[in-house]
């Protein structure tokens, strides 16, 4: 094997998509600790929780802080080098999140064990869905009372229609599991109860499920009920079949619990084992294989003034083919012109890093002189263009103006790097009489965002004013003008920064009955950016 091809299979790129509270930052922080990439868990939890301590102002920096340092985390376990990529699921969930999915390879989908499929994991799993990415279930906080295992398998099927396969089943009652049991493997993992606090690493015993020492260590009733669990679970579920888990119909399930560590490494082994090296993507010259000897990549990211006295702007490249080394010189899509890539970094457990060479499935920070938008390609060898990089639709809406109107120009300025960065979205809605500027957004977070950044890296002062739309439609095809189509008093029409006609709607009902009342009207969830 070449040395390409070996650093390349080595490579393991994903993201962890959950719902607030979920314990993402808790499993990853765990993820980190069996990959030796910290010795003692517990760091990441005590950055989070100072956080809550400071201002409204500081938590903003504090969280970019910590999407700027997390964006993305690098360690080996292995034999792998796993980069796991940081999806804002807090308030700052933003456009972003959506984004950083299409550098992924794969995601894991985290769940309260106690509570389910919650809102924003439903969002995240339909914008992997989309992709046809390879969706791995893990079900957490398994040392707590939570929903019997086979509900929640159930709640997966009604709620987003995937089926599941669980690689790893818990062993033992509601709240007291002891152990997971590998159907794939047919073996027993019974884990020493937690006497750290979840610091330090899990002991644990391993066997056959006929291992008569494993079967005293259970004892004959939860022995017993894990058999006629597996039963059920042979008769009544599906086939493991990794084409299936390929394309995101079936997402193999674990149980654990990352406060505990239980179930933790079982689910990281088997993870890495099962979900895809680099994949290819779709290029106007067709699919590249990571393989090309030749380096390419694509911009996914892009955020800047990240460091206030420097006033840095750095571009987030998922690297797609080949291999790259620091100030190569490649071709860049959006200027046509040959740049060198300088000053890269990556970003270990905790600080940013300088690096010297990647390669195709890591993820790394370019210094931007201003040059880079997102979706962008960069190639050392062939002109070509990833596909482009969907704007997904904003949730929330205000007017937004300078509150001085001498101030038009550096507002102008600010919108537009927000808007390059992925932001915000701006729209022009002119039905009122009158044109009126709006700002659309994913996370509501991201209108103090605005508000700060324009005061700070602006000087300039905004008024805004909510507006009670919650839904954004681009129109692919309409059968009439848009201002003849018939919609609910409600809802409105306007332009994208593009240009392209846009309807507002304020609920998901004015949006069926707008397709209802007219026949041909098209809609769409996202739009090209380009
Ligand atoms: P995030 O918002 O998804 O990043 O969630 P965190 O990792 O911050 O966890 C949210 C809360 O759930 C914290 O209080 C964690 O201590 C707690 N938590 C996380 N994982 C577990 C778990 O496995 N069991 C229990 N009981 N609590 C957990």
């Amino acid at each position: 094997m070449t040395e390409l091809m070996d650093k390349i299979k080595k490579r393991r790129t994903f993201a962890i998509i959950s719902h607030p509270d979920a314990g993402k930052t808790t499993l990853t922080e765990k993820l980190l600790l069996y990959g030796g990439a910290i010795h003692l868990a517990g760091s990441v939890k005590a950055r989070k929780s100072n956080k809550h301590a400071v201002s409204d102002w500081m938590e903003i920096e504090k969280q970019r802080g910590i999407s700027v340092t997390s964006s993305v985390l690098q360690f080996d376990y292995d034999g792998f080098r796993v980069n796991i990529l940081d999806t804002p699921g807090h308030q700052d969930f933003s456009e972003d999140t959506y984004r950083t999915l299409m550098a992924a390879d794969s995601a894991v989908m985290l769940i309260d064990a106690a509570k389910g499929v919650e809102p924003q994991t439903k969002k995240l799993f339909w914008v992997c869905h989309r992709r046809r990415l390879p969706i791995f279930t893990f079900i957490n906080k398994l040392d707590r009372y939570g929903r019997n295992p086979f509900d929640l398998m159930d709640e997966l099927e009604k709620v987003l229609n995937i089926r599941a396969y669980p690689i790893n089943w818990p062993i033992g009652i509601d709240g007291h599991y002891k152990g997971v049991y590998n159907r794939l493997e047919n073996t027993i993992e019974l884990f020493e109860d937690d006497t750290s606090h979840g610091a330090k690493k899990l002991k644990s015993t391993t066997g056959s499920l006929d291992d008569p020492k494993i079967r005293e260590l259970l004892g004959d009733e939860l022995y017993e009920n894990l058999c006629n669990d597996i039963e059920l679970l042979d008769m009544a579920g599906d086939e493991f079949d990794m084409e299936k888990v390929n394309t995101g119909e079936l997402t193999p399930m674990f149980f654990g619990s990352a406060v505990t560590n239980f179930g933790v490494e079982p689910f990281l082994e088997r993870f890495l084992q099962y979900t895809p090296p680099p994949l290819p993507r779709k290029s106007d010259i067709g699919d590249i294989q990571p393989e090309e000897p030749y380096f390419s990549g694509f911009i996914f990211k892009i955020q800047a003034n990240m460091n206030p006295a420097h006033r840095d702007r750095l571009a987030f490249m998922r690297i797609v083919s080949g291999a790259f080394e620091k100030g190569m010189e490649v071709w860049h899509s959006g200027t046509n012109k040959t740049v060198a890539l300088k000053q890269p970094q990556q970003f270990m457990a905790d600080e940013r890093e300088a690096v010297e060479e990647a390669w195709a499935g890591d993820i790394i920070g370019l210094f931007d002189p201003g040059i880079y938008q997102l979706g962008d390609t960069l190639s050392g060898g062939p002109k070509l263009h990833y596909e482009n990089i969907p704007v997904f639709a904003p949730e929330f809406f205000s007017r937004v103006r300078p509150a001085d109107s001498m101030k038009r120009k550096q507002f102008q300025k600010g919108i537009t790097q927000l808007a390059e960065e992925g932001a915000i979205q701006t729209f022009i809605r002119t039905e009122t009489g009158r044109e009126e500027f709006m700002v659309g957004v994913v996370g509501v977070l991201q209108f103090e965002v605005l508000e700060h950044r324009l005061k700070t890296e602006y000087q300039v002062d905004i008024v805004m004013e909510s507006m009670p739309f919650r839904f954004v439609r681009w129109v692919v095809s309409t059968p009439k003008p848009i201002d003849q189509l018939k919609l609910t008093s409600t809802s409105g029409r306007a332009k994208d920064s593009r240009d392209r006609d846009v309807l507002l709607f304020e609920n998901e009902w004015s949006i069926r009955l707008a397709c209802e009342n007219n026949a041909g009207l098209e809609l769409a969830e996202t739009a090209n950016r380009k």
